[in-house]
């Protein structure tokens, strides 16, 4: 099959590369010793959420001019129709985008609001909750967070038990999510609660709503990870009162838009360019003098375990190129998302191992600073070890490939 850019995407991809090196501010520099955020599509040094409440003034002013550049052409929520707040880019311009900004090692703004809520927004909210909620996520003023999984309640979802009650115009919320990624730097929440508890199946009592992350009775703690970060939030519900107004979707019908949101799901499809651009350097990086210094002795097998990574970043380039034609061509990718998912994230820890491995003994330096090629592959050590987890388990995703892409029983 034949990836490349038709003259009309070569264009395109010129423009972006042309507006990322005009228009990125030269004060907001990658900062060396950020950790924060563990999404497969996050650039290092970046992490726009937390960037953008920084105590560094310059930093947080750096996040600001990026976010109104890309606001701007509307490139923050590139493939939203105009009148929200997009630019209603075809799905094969905004991975082009995507591609462009992993390249320049910039960060994308407004994530999980942009690429997930926003979409689910547009096929399932009010004309007053797109009229409020997605404009300030297209200019950048707005982040979300998504309070999905519970202690009891991860691969199982439909288990989940936050209750919610009806009274008179609000829901009255109590319970627990965790695990949400960057909770307490969200202002709102898109959340499951169940509103029906006889509900058989469990599914079929579940409701979606928005909440102000500032609403009374809702408290966000943030988890500490191995890595002394954190990435993610446990989120408290103690009678939180919640308009029946911010409900997306019918009561009871919350599953349904769930699953809408999960299919935006960007399953790994921009981490292509970052796994070849940890590759180039581990490659340059052996060829150098100082690789020469610091690698292990014994390169033979280090070659062949590049060659293999090398091949499967390329496989894993034309899985995401398989998605985005599907998209482009009006279907909704399936179970290829969770193709890509899976694949993607078990190479970022086969990735991982080979790099850390090149360096024998060294591999366990944390400090970035002086560290053989800055500690890079020690840090993806770390962070991949979640990739199996964080989009859903490879079990999971194994599940979804076997009953609806290979059709297989599901007992
Ligand atoms: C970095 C990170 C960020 C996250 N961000 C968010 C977020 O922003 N919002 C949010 O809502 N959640 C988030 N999560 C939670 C994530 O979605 C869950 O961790 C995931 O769905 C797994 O659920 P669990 O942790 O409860 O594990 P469990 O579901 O308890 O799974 C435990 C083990 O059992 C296996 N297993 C379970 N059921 C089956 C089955 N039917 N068949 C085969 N094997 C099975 C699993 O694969 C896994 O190996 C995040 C997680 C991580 C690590």
């Amino acid at each position: 099959m034949n990836w490349e850019d038709t003259p009309e995407e070569a264009a395109f991809r010129e423009e972006a590369r042309a507006f990322i090196r005009a228009s990125f501010p030269a004060e907001y520099a990658p900062d060396l010793d950020a950790e924060h955020s563990l999404e497969p599509e996050d650039v290092w040094g970046y992490n726009w959420p937390v960037d953008r409440r920084s105590d560094d003034p310059a930093r947080r002013e750096g996040a600001r001019a990026w976010a109104a550049a890309l606001a701007e052409r509307g490139w923050i929520a590139p493939a939203w129709p105009a009148e929200h707040g997009g630019a209603g880019l075809s799905p094969m311009r905004e991975f082009i985008l995507q591609e462009e900004m992993m390249r320049a090692q910039v960060p994308t703004v407004n994530g999980i609001g942009a690429f997930l809520l926003g979409p689910t927004l547009l096929e399932h909210g009010t004309d007053e909750q797109k009229a409020e909620h997605l404009p300030p996520i297209a200019r950048g003023e707005r982040t979300w967070a998504q309070g999905f999984s519970e202690p009891g309640a991860g691969s199982d979802l439909a288990s989940l038990r936050t209750r919610a009650v009806r009274d008179g115009s609000d829901y009255v919320v109590d319970g627990q999510k965790v695990w949400t990624s960057l909770g307490q730097h969200a202002d709102w929440l898109f959340v499951l609660v169940r509103t029906d508890p006889e509900a058989d199946p469990k599914h079929r009592g579940i409701t979606f709503l928005l909440v102000d992350a500032k609403t009374p009775g809702v408290t966000i703690r943030p988890i500490e990870d191995i890595r002394r970060d954190a990435p993610f939030a446990e989120i408290f519900f103690e009678d939180a009162r919640v308009p029946v107004a911010n409900r997306v979707g019918e009561e009871n019908r919350g599953w349904y838009v769930a699953m809408t949101a999960l299919s935006f799901e960007r399953a790994g499809i921009g981490a292509t360019v970052k796994f070849q651009q940890a590759l180039s350097q581990l490659i340059d990086y052996v060829r150098s003098e100082e690789g020469q210094r610091y690698l292990r002795e014994d390169l033979g097998m280090l070659r062949h375990e590049i060659a293999q990574r090398y091949t499967e970043i390329r496989v894993l380039h034309n899985l995401a190129r398989h998605t985005v034609s599907k998209q482009v061509s009006g279907a909704v990718p399936g179970y290829e998302a969770s193709v890509n998912q899976l694949f993607g994230a078990e190479l970022a820890q086969r990735l991982a191992r080979t790099g850390a491995k090149a360096f024998g003994p060294f591999a366990a330096l944390w400090q970035r600073r002086d560290a053989p090629l800055a500690a890079a592959f020690t840090h993806l050590r770390f962070d991949s070890v979640a990739a199996t987890f964080l989009g859903g388990t490879t079990e999971i995703q194994r599940n979804v490939i076997a009953t609806r892409g290979l059709n297989l029983p599901r007992s």
